[in-house]
């Protein structure tokens, strides 16, 4: 099922090739929070994440803040009557009296997103508008899940923004940011919003506030609802779209001609002036419900159709997380050469708080998938940002920050993990490339050319 009988055809991307080799010259990463992330390497006494994951914060006893969170959920801190009390009050307000849609649920009818949409309908009587961002590839997994959840009774849109230029921002962010997922981070919040404001629907019902589920700034902690101005910060790393836009034409990746007739509305919020005249609310569910994302699985498959993989996602254990996108591994093994840690470590730390297996048991899980290459889904990676294998290696090496990283004996090895077992992650052969022993980054491109 991994697989759908679809011949995937990726044009070439057209880059200008004199003015690529000559911003890289000057290369310089957009990933603005590398700079604040602490070069010793600590891990959460409960679960297996470290300090280097972006904005999770760490309390005197060694525990995280998606730890103490998690404490608070499930032990008491949290009054879920009086949320309970507050979802049906907030859905008496917006419930619609002529059957248009009052709310909308955006997300890829995987487990999280079919429970919020299911509850909405049938326990909270409303009109819910299921609202998706189509994954770079789908999966046949995730298009099956989609096409069953709207078969068992719900109203979807799907959104495909321009292949050509969707390819070209993913190839752009992953060599400016070391995270080709972005474009896909931008429209899952902007497109969701968009349709808002054209459908006139005041209400967006997020899955959970991944700020506190996953760690990170408890800003929002007792807040039912966010507001756009937190967005820049929390999700785009200090760097927007325009960004993406104004370096991949200095790259050479965009043209001129393509900036002036392309749209990107999808990708952008629209103008706060119609979020304040629409009275626009974006709620989290996990405010309102307990989130246990194991739950969601068991109520999706008995709801809505929804079912596993038939194997496990590489790169990590689980069969029923994020499933629909084949090419979701490459976001989390960019990370891995940044923070040293990939999807396992992810979702090891939400089963560990969930109390469904021990830090033990997340530690054995993360030895074993963290560093598992996504070799099914690569070709069609390397295809869809029109690079070689060899240009690949290049980005990941210039992301891996040397206090996560060393070089020995022409192998790349994690200075920690949490395991405290050997792991080796990418070769370059010593000969071909040397790397400075101190520092944060790695040399850029150009620099790592002269050392070839
Ligand atoms: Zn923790």
């Amino acid at each position: 099922m991994n697989r759908m009988n679809i011949n995937y055809k990726f044009c070439k991307l057209n880059i200008n090739k004199i003015k690529y080799q000559e911003y890289v010259k000057s290369f310089k990463t957009k990933d603005l929070q590398l700079d604040n992330i602490p070069q010793k390497i600590v891990f959460c006494k409960k679960c297996v994440i470290s300090n280097q994951r972006p904005r999770t914060e760490f309390n005197e006893e060694g525990i995280c803040n998606a730890c103490v969170y998690a404490q608070w959920k499930f032990f008491g801190k949290i009054d879920w009557k009086k949320r309970e009390q507050e979802l049906q009050d907030l859905c008496n307000k917006y419930r619609s009296k002529d059957n248009s849609f009052d709310c909308i649920v955006p997300g890829s009818a995987g487990k999280d997103s079919s429970i919020v949409t299911h509850q909405l309908k049938y326990k909270y009587g409303m009109r819910p508008l299921a609202v998706t961002w189509a994954p770079f590839i789908y999966s046949a997994a995730g298009y099956q899940n989609y096409f069953n959840f709207i078969q068992s009774g719900f109203d979807g849109v799907i959104a495909y923004p321009n292949g050509i230029l969707h390819r070209k921002l993913a190839r752009i962010a992953f060599e400016l940011k070391g995270d080709p997922w972005e474009p896909f981070a931008f429209g899952q919040k902007a497109f969701a919003m968009q349709l808002a404001a054209k459908f006139r629907i005041p209400l967006v019902f997020y899955g959970e506030n991944g700020e506190v589920e996953y760690g990170g700034s408890f800003k929002n902690v007792n807040k039912a609802f966010e507001d756009p101005s937190d967005w820049e910060e929390l999700y785009y790393k200090g760097t927007g779209l325009q960004v993406l836009l104004q370096e991949g034409l200095k790259m050479g990746i965009f043209t001129e001609e393509e900036l002036k007739q392309a749209n990107f509305e999808f990708y952008q919020a629209p103008p706060l002036k119609e979020i304040q005249e629409l009275k626009l609310q974006m709620h989290w569910f996990s405010y309102y419900k307990l989130w246990v994302p194991q739950e969601h699985f068991y109520y999706a498959a008995k709801h809505t159709g929804f079912e596993a993989n038939v194997e496990r996602t590489q790169g990590t254990y689980t069969k029923f997380v994020s499933l629909d996108d084949r090419l979701d591994p490459f976001h989390w093994i960019t990370a891995y050469m940044k923070f040293g840690y990939g999807r396992a470590t992810r979702e090891a730390c939400t089963d560990i708080r969930c109390g469904h297996i021990t830090r033990e048991e997340g530690v054995a899980l993360v030895h074993r998938y963290d560093h598992e290459f996504p070799e099914d889904m690569f070709p069609e990676f390397l295809d869809y940002l029109d690079i070689t294998e060899d240009h690949f290696w290049k980005v990941m090496d210039h992301y891996r920050r040397l206090n996560v990283w060393e070089f020995i004996k022409g192998k790349w090895r994690l200075r920690r993990i949490v395991s405290n077992k050997d792991v080796v992650f990418g070769e370059i052969s010593p000969e071909r490339i040397q790397f400075p022993q101190q520092g944060l980054h790695p040399p850029a491109f150009h620099e790592q050319e002269k050392l070839l």
